[in-house]
């Protein structure tokens, strides 16, 4: 404590106003008055601002731009080739998000007087002090939800300076690059980099695992490695190192060398840990209730590492709200059936026990191709994609799946509520399957797998 240091004590202290704070805050708010929300800036939410909505808002432009080049496939002929004036395109994008970001604010920290509102940094020291500029907070509980931020080599950056582009700053742009590399083919690298390849940049991806877009079944994978290659060459299990060269940046892999003016670096997310003072680094989250360590800590969203997606942001920041609020008795979160969607092209969704973790022995696994017999897959020239269910061998039970394919953001979600509700192959196939539909193609798989199923028991053959 220092003599120009003033004192504020609070029963329950919030960092972080992203989507996690902002959850945690709506729980604290209707138990008490005695409360301080606490972020450094920007507002808005990573979400809003550089994350789920941006990206997706691009991702449209850039599928309807590709789009037009399928016209003639259709029978339709255009006068000519469409323009894109790719100023307007980020400026579309930016007033999405300018929307988003003001309409969320206004809601939020916006109503709040300096009694709850504290714009500053702050660190969590043991002894239950949060320092904010000169500010020492004495709160009874915390909930931390600082959030996360892009994985970048310290000395890329400084090698590559302008040249070197990540989810941070690629809105900011007002012309397309020529040439992009996009380094890091998970989720929000593949999205990004297939969006910047519809909309005609030339793109090359790069990622030092086989794996791209957090695909883990080798079915899914391989197929959608084939598919993205024909607009957008990857060059996997690459360990690059980007160079800058005057003004270019150059790339150098084991089957050759890459050269262009920008490179979009998705490396990953890593959480932010600069709230935590010295004695707090090595301490634990429980993947449960939350807490750190046990202290009345609890720590939520991208900043506890668990997930890094907005729904689990959402419930983990309920989830640290009420074991704040309940503090000493600590529950439990209400675990959801895992599920994460990747806005690629074909869409990607992985619901409910990962490939990695099934017993094989154990497991019956269906396989659907696109590209055979889904009537409807075929008429919208989308007959392309994998569709991969497990089961659970002796109780029949779907587990989970990976679906790599047009529309599987909905699938994917009819599948993991199935999941949740512990739905037999059955029971699935029992539901009502209209035609001509992509779900078709669902059921397609749900009856293979019920026929080893019933086969399994000695049981007769699903009509
Ligand atoms: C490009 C991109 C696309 C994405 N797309 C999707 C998607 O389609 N679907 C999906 O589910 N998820 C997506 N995500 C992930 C999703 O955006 C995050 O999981 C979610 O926004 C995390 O919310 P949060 O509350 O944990 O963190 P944030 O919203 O980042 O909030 C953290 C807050 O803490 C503040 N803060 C940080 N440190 C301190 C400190 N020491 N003191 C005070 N305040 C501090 C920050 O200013 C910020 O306001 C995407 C992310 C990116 C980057």
């Amino acid at each position: 404590m220092t003599s120009t240091q003033h004192i504020k004590k609070v029963k329950f202290a919030i960092i972080g106003a992203g989507s996690a704070g902002l959850t945690a805050w709506n729980e604290i708010k209707q138990v008490t008055d005695d409360y301080v929300l606490i972020d450094s800036g920007p507002l808005g939410t990573t979400c809003a601002r550089v994350g789920c909505m941006p990206s997706k808002a691009l991702i449209h432009i850039a599928e309807h731009y590709h789009s037009w080049h399928e016209a003639a496939s259709l029978g339709i002929e255009m006068p000519a080739q469409p323009i894109l004036h790719s100023d307007q395109v980020f400026e579309r994008v930016r007033r999405f998000r300018d929307r988003f970001t003001s309409g969320l604010i206004a809601n939020t920290t916006d109503t709040l007087t300096e009694q709850h509102f504290i714009t500053g940094r702050a660190v969590v020291f043991s002894n239950g002090e949060v320092h904010v500029n000169d500010l020492v907070i004495v709160a009874e509980r915390l909930i931390v939800a600082v959030g996360s931020k892009p994985i970048v080599p310290d000395d890329w950056l400084e090698n590559l300076g302008d040249l070197a582009l990540t989810s941070d700053t690629v809105f900011e742009l007002d012309a397309l690059p020529n040439r992009l590399a996009v380094i890091g083919l998970g989720v929000i690298g593949l999205e990004l980099g297939q969006a910047f390849a519809q909309l005609g940049v030339e793109v090359e991806g790069f990622d030092a695992q086989a794996q791209i877009g957090g695909l883990q079944d080798p079915i899914c994978n391989d197929f959608m490695q084939e598919y993205v290659a024909q607009d957008m060459p990857i060059h996997l299990n690459q360990q690059v190192v980007p160079l800058r060269e005057q003004n270019q940046v150059k790339i150098t892999f084991s089957d050759g060398e890459w050269v262009g003016d920008k490179i979009l670096l998705t490396l990953g997310r890593r959480p932010n840990n600069d709230w935590r003072s010295e004695s707090l680094q090595d301490l634990n989250i429980d993947p449960q209730t939350l807490q750190l360590g046990d202290l009345p800590i609890f720590v939520a969203g991208d900043a506890s590492g668990f997930h890094g997606i907005l729904h689990e942001a959402n419930r983990e920041g309920k989830t640290a709200a009420q074991n704040a609020i309940n503090y000493p008795e600590t529950r439990g979160r209400c675990n959801l059936t895992p599920l994460a969607i990747v806005f690629s092209h074909p869409q990607l969704c992985r619901l409910g026990v990962a490939f990695s973790d099934l017993d094989l022995s154990a497991t019956i696994i269906g396989t659907f191709d696109l590209n055979c017999n889904n009537g409807r897959a075929i008429v919208m020239d989308q007959d392309y994609g994998r569709i991969r269910l497990y089961a659970d061998k002796q109780s029949g039970r779907l587990l989970g799946g990976e679906l790599a394919m047009p529309s599987a953001e909905h699938l994917g979600h009819l599948l993991a509520w199935s999941v949740q509700m512990q739905l037999t192959l059955n029971e699935l196939s029992n539901m009502p399957f209209y035609h001509p539909v992509l779900e078709e193609a669902v059921q397609n798989v749900i009856d293979t797998m019920l026929d080893e199923f019933n086969a399994v028991h000695g049981l007769a053959k699903n009509k």
